[in-house]
């Protein structure tokens, strides 16, 4: 190689820190309040929060009960509006915006999984996945080509036509997994993925959620496993309805009292 092109073949560290400011901010809250009740009853269960996070980025959320987690990630997911402060998804401030609104942009933007799946009992493992594409108006022949797809990418290519019910837990959580794909949203968002699962299934849906990230989707997680959250790349900490740590690494946990 030329020395005078050589630049251009291997990015020094200074390129490699202006990619990671150039890359798009998915979720951008500012100065986030949510406020339950009124008066004596009033909760104030997040009390400014303000979080960025880049595509491409894998996050857990992690903290005591009580200190906000579900609260945020409702709010993060278009579930719920915050009292006061923004919140740029994808670039579009959502913060007030109508719920019909809101539910389009979940449908377009956003993939969920859930702590207990919340699969159809009555729908086999492929028309579950199918499902996210009729609201988004796929053509049916298309439909169940990705669906199919998902369900590969997930390992369950053989469990086409189980129905939840002939599924073990972790099965049906990669149904899941690959019901919040299938849309290809911005960002995956998941509430306790693995609180419902054994030691070896919770691995199995972890590298899932590893591969996911390294093919480049944008992950953020609660759990309240260290060992769990250790798998990600970016640890947020939440106490008493704030932030108190925003950027920790696998190996801070620990001394963070993890
Ligand atoms: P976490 O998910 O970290 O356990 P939450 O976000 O669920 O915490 O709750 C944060 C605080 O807000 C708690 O004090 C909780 O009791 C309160 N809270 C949550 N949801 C509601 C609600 N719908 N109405 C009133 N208070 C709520
Ligand atoms: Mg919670």
């Amino acid at each position: 190689m030329k020395s005078q092109s050589s630049e251009t073949y291997s990015p020094n560290l200074e390129d490699q820190l202006k990619q990671e400011l150039e890359k798009p901010v998915i979720i951008g809250l500012e100065n986030i309040t949510k406020v339950y009740g009124i008066g004596d009853l009033e909760v104030r269960a997040l009390n400014g929060v303000s979080l960025t996070v880049k595509q491409g980025e894998y996050c857990s959320i992690m903290g005591a009960s009580g200190s906000g987690k579900s609260t945020a990630m409702n709010i993060i997911g278009c579930l719920d509006r915050p009292t006061t402060g923004s919140y740029y998804l994808d670039g579009v401030d959502v913060a007030q915006m109508p719920e019909d609104d809101l539910a389009r942009i979940r449908n377009l933007k956003l993939g969920f999984v859930f702590q207990q799946f919340h699969l159809l009992p009555q729908l086999t493992a492929l028309e579950n996945v199918m499902l996210p594409m009729v609201y988004a108006s796929v053509p049916t022949a298309e439909r169940r080509d990705r669906a199919r797809v998902a369900l590969t990418r997930v390992g369950l290519e053989n469990r086409l036509q189980n129905k939840p019910n002939q599924l073990s837990g972790g099965q049906q959580q990669r149904v899941a997994i690959a019901r919040a794909i299938v849309n290809r949203p911005v960002l995956l968002l998941a509430d306790e993925p693995t609180g419902a699962l054994d030691t070896k299934t919770t691995q199995e849906v972890m590298d899932i959620f590893t591969e996911l990230n390294h093919s480049g989707m944008t992950v953020v997680m609660v759990t309240h496993e260290p060992d769990v959250a250790r798998q990600s790349r970016r640890i947020v900490v939440f106490r008493d309805g704030q932030v108190i740590h925003d950027d920790l690494t696998p190996e801070d946990l620990h001394s963070a009292g993890f």
